[in-house]
């Protein structure tokens, strides 16, 4: 039902009622006025008989009391009337006329108890009113009752019987509730007619209300509210279509620029202002993302946050994050949630091993059996690569138990990459800026690290070194006579030596162990946690390998031999410094006792007064 008919039915239903109740209270007044009325007139009636037949008893004529009493009979709407004696009055006067002994038990009842006694009769044809009234004896007045009469004051003397017909009045009462009936149909008809006829308008236009913010939820602001009425109504319509138009254009616009997000992005909602609500919360999100990421100062961080955010946000607890060098085809692991990768180690050798990598296109085990051969169990798994720049692309790899899991991991993958996207650009200039940091803290001639390095390094590590038990042996390396190479063959031909002996050096360490330039021909070689024997090898190793380089300068092969001292760090002293020190006696010593020589460091050959 809508509101307008539900308006009119109320409006109805009250004017019935109140209808109901005017016709009920009407009947009710008008059949006790028309009772009451009768009542009083019956008992007019039997003063006026009483008194009558006293004037006849007094005047002898009580024997022409007949005529007399049908003459009061015809009374208007009297039907009946009779007199009865009492048993007193019958003992002491006679039987009285024919008619003058009790009809029925009303008669002998009034008779009996002296009292009023009323009731009506009715059908559908009649409505009687029968009234009898007892006549009582009383002791005042001249002639009293008890001048004529053998009784004491109080006995009943008789008692007058009526009969009224009601009828004209029950007639009238059914005119005038029938009159005011109609009266009331005709109101409730008029004023059903004037609510209808000035709340339509108003209904109309809130349906019309109703039927535009419908559409408005759905993001369809096209709907124009239209409206017959002239006052407020037209101004709220006309104000709704202001309103309306304007949030079409804004959310046009708003929308169109949405799209081009939430096609990256998994939002399936069908309302687009709540569509508008997340990808508007996500794109807040990334953003914050971002600023928050500019300010971290290296990479590191940065693949920190990542890693919280795929844990926190996107709630994904089995994953691995990778960082491919384009260059080398080494991919690195950034982080793991549990401890081994699923992935076997060739990809980490050859990125090329790595199907994301190579395809640069997300890999999905549930797309096809065994997708990738390098899979090392037997779970689900999604592989999603991100590229950088040109040195560097990214890898995230997630795994679930079974296929459901990982395909609803899947569906968070628009809204990850938005954040991989957003870091693309902080990541490469990071990236650069290492490269940059990178380049001045080594050699341009061999690669190899600096002093500066050395100098931005070495502390930091020498502490953490001691904190965690781990031991550094230092090699100082020179070569011998390096001088005479640049004197005779010249400068260039130094340079050939001196990047040989670079060569060497790597190719003679560990990955964990560190070659710095330390001066013009002069080398530092940190090795990580070796014994003094193994660092001797090391050591005697470069100095055999160098040793068997046969340099080719002009006509002439030159062979050339370095010195190496060793000393170790925290054996020997706790301040790397000092041991470099050391080191460096060492060397001296190797030098002065011969050349082409390693030699350990030894207390006694420090003879102090330096600080470090
Ligand atoms: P010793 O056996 O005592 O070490 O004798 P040495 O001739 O090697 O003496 P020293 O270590 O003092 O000589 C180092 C020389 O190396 C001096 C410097 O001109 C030269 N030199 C330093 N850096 C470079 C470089 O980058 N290239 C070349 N060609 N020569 C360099
Ligand atoms: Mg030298
Ligand atoms: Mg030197």
């Amino acid at each position: 039902m809508n509101t307008n008919r539900r308006i009119l039915l109320i409006v109805a239903l009250m004017l019935i009622g109140l209808a109901v109740a005017t016709i009920t209270n009407v009947a009710l007044n008008f059949r006790d006025y028309g009772y009451n009325n009768a009542i009083e007139k019956s008992k007019m009636t039997a003063e006026i008989v009483r008194d009558g037949l006293t004037a006849h008893m007094v005047n002898g004529m009580m024997d022409k009391r007949a005529f007399f009493l049908s003459n009061i009979a015809n009374i208007k709407d009297v039907q009946k009337l009779w007199i009865v004696r009492s048993e007193n009055v019958v003992k002491q006067h006679g039987e009285g006329m024919e008619n003058e002994h009790p009809r029925d038990a009303m008669d002998n009842k009034v008779l009996q108890e002296g009292i009023i006694v009323r009731e009506i009769r009715e059908d559908s044809q009649n409505a009687i009113l029968r009234v009898t009234i007892p006549y009582i004896a009383t002791a005042y007045g001249t002639p009293n009752c008890l001048a004529c009469h053998n009784a004491k004051e109080g006995d009943v003397l008789g008692a007058i019987s009526m009969e009224f017909n009601i009828n004209d009045i029950r007639q009238t009462g059914a005119m005038t509730i029938a009159k005011i009936f109609a009266i009331n149909v005709i109101f409730i008809i008029i004023a059903l007619w004037v609510t209808n006829h000035y709340f339509k308008p108003y209904m109309k236009l809130f349906e019309n209300l109703q039927q535009g913010i419908k559409r408005a939820r759905t993001g369809d602001f096209t709907f124009r509210f239209t409206t017959t009425l002239k006052d407020a109504g037209s101004e709220v319509a006309e104000q709704m279509n202001t309103l309306f138009q304007k949030m079409e254009e804004t959310f046009g616009g708003i929308k169109h620029n949405l799209n081009t997000f939430a096609s990256r992005s998994n939002i399936s909602c069908s309302d687009p202002l709540s569509t508008a609500s997340i990808i508007i919360q996500e794109l807040s999100d990334v953003y914050k993302f971002k600023k928050t990421i500019e300010l971290d100062s290296n990479k590191e961080a940065i693949y920190d946050r990542f890693v919280y955010v795929l844990k926190e946000k996107f709630g994904i607890t089995h994953f691995a994050l990778y960082e491919v060098d384009k260059n080398s085809k080494e991919r690195k692991l950034i982080h793991i949630t549990d401890g081994k990768s699923f992935c076997l180690p060739v990809a980490d050798k050859d990125a090329l091993e790595c199907r994301a990598y190579r395809t640069a296109s997300d890999v999905y085990s549930t797309d096809f059996p065994n997708i990738c051969s390098n899979c090392a169990e037997a779970i689900e798994y999604s592989c999603i690569p991100f590229n950088i720049n040109d040195d560097l692309a990214l890898i995230l790899s997630y795994s679930a138990k079974d296929a459901h899991d990982i395909e609803t991991m899947n569906l968070s993958l628009p809204s990850i990459k938005n954040y991989f996207e957003a870091a693309k650009a902080v990541i490469e200039s990071r990236t650069l800026m290492d490269k940059l940091r990178d380049s001045s803290l080594r050699d341009g001639a061999t690669r190899l690290y600096n002093r500066r390095f050395l100098e931005e390094f070495i502390d930091k590590s020498s502490e953490q070194a001691l904190r965690s038990n781990i031991s550094y042996a230092i090699l100082m390396i020179d070569i011998d006579f390096f001088k005479m190479v640049n004197d005779t063959y010249g400068h260039d031909s130094g340079d050939v030596v001196i990047k040989a002996l670079a060569e060497i050096l790597q190719e003679n360490i560990r990955k964990a162990d560190l070659a710095i330039r330390y001066g013009g021909e002069e080398f530092l070689v940190l090795l990580y946690n070796t014994t003094p024997e193994g660092a001797a090898q090391v050591a005697e190793k470069i100095r055999m390998r160098f040793n068997e380089k046969k340099f080719q300068f002009g006509n002439n092969t030159v062979e050339k031999t370095l010195s190496i001292g060793i000393a170790h760090f925290p054996s020997q002293a706790d301040s790397i410094w000092k041991v470099i020190k050391f080191a460096d006696i060492a060397l001296y010593e190797g030098k002065h006792t011969g050349r082409n020589r390693v030699i350990e460091f030894e207390e006694r050959m420090f003879t102090g007064g330096e600080q470090f």
